[in-house]
């Protein structure tokens, strides 16, 4: 047993079952302030991880939405959960094209884990951009902002009611004959939708919901545009989302707890929903659909020319990756969804019409 579950442990037992908002909140600073958990040898890959045409294009985007903007300098380009910092490296590259956003532009990275700061602090040193970091978005000094978050959202804590004769009860994690197990609160929880079959599950994302309003009214005064991406649905949706993946394949969550990536699907719906009206929404859209505005396939193009034979065909394959179709196609799987002061009508890639479906 690993000290990190040791000293969970004691809380489970010192406090009695934890909601699985707080487990997974405990778990999740564990798990990405001792690791860096992305690529082939991590637990899981991401877009920009997959190909720099990601990166590239967002840059690309993020351009013209501060041309929408007037151009305002500064600008502040916000990223939340940055990963390795590939995404902006590779953004900042292709925003070379227009030396005066560059010249415009302060980077602020939202990240809480040292150890990712780290590497992103490495990945972004050759791109000489003035970049600092701060533990909330809260943080990020006032003015127009550009913000993108590409699988954050998933990784927040979520609350999980389950549905009993009492109405809906907090999904709890507690200790049994020495194993963590699941449990279920004995208290109902008011302002739900009604129960309607014992046993469903409801999850509540309080924190990514927290941070979206803190987002929208920063949009609505300040001005500019966030960019969120993640694997989602459109809700209502009655469901276990909860999953932990270790080395690429599912694990059960309360397996080797800190050692696993847990992630929950987001509910796009409530997203929105959160937003308000203060903000424009754009999309959702499907990943394919808007890599596809964007001109992946241009750029592909491009990159092919001075490509070798083997770099070309790695460049289709990541293509064909991020915007496959089906279910479990990241193209179709990721959602993507803007949000932007009213003044902004249009933002690259994304109707103004919300996606509708799974
Ligand atoms: N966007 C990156 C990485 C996604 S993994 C990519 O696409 O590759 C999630 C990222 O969010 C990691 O960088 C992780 O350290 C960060 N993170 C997780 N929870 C966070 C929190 N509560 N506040 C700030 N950053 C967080």
């Amino acid at each position: 047993m690993t000290p990190f579950e040791r000293t969970l442990r004691d809380v489970v037992a010192h406090d009695g079952p934890i909601s699985v908002e707080r487990f997974m909140g405990l778990c999740l600073a564990h798990y990405y302030a001792t690791r860096d958990p992305l690529g082939a040898r991590g637990d899981f890959t991401t877009a920009p991880e997959i190909s720099q045409m990601f990166g590239e294009l967002l840059g690309l985007w993020a351009v013209e939405v501060w041309n929408a903007m007037d151009r305002p300098s500064p600008v502040r380009l916000v990223e939340l959960g940055p990963g390795r910092g590939t995404l902006m490296a590779d953004a900042l590259r292709a925003a070379r094209v227009v030396p005066a956003f560059g010249d415009a532009l302060a980077v602020h990275l939202v990240e809480t884990s040292p150890t990712l700061r780290e590497r992103q602090e490495r990945a972004l040193q050759p791109t000489r951009a003035q970049v600092s970091w701060h533990d909330t978005l809260e943080d990020v000094p006032s003015g127009p902002a550009i913000i993108i978050a590409n699988e954050f959202l998933d990784a927040l804590p979520i609350r999980q009611f389950v549905a009993t004769e009492r109405g809906w009860c907090e999904r709890l994690v507690g200790l049994r004959d020495g194993r963590l197990v699941f449990g279920v609160g004995t208290e109902p929880v008011g302002g739900l939708p009604p129960v309607q079959h014992l046993g469903d599950i409801l999850e509540s994302p309080r924190a990514a919901t927290d941070l979206v309003a803190a987002l929208a009214r920063r949009l609505a005064g300040a001005g500019g545009a966030a960019l969120l991406i993640d694997y989602g649905y459109w809700g209502p949706a009655f469901g276990d989302t909860l999953q932990a993946l270790r080395l690429h394949a599912r694990a059960d969550p309360l397996d080797s707890p800190g050692e696993t990536d847990l992630t929950a699907h987001v509910d796009f719906h409530r997203i929105v929903l959160t937003a308000g009206a203060e903000v424009r929404v754009h999309g959702p859209v499907r990943q394919g659909e808007f890599l596809d505005a964007l001109g992946i396939r241009a750029r592909a193009t491009s990159l092919k020319t001075r490509a070798t034979a083997e770099q070309a065909s790695d460049i289709d394959r990541a293509v064909d990756r991020l915007t496959a179709r089906g279910a479990t196609g990241m193209g179709e799987l990721f959602k993507v969804l803007g949000l932007g002061h009213p003044s902004l009508e249009v933002l690259p890639g994304l109707p103004p019409r919300p996606f509708e479906g799974s």
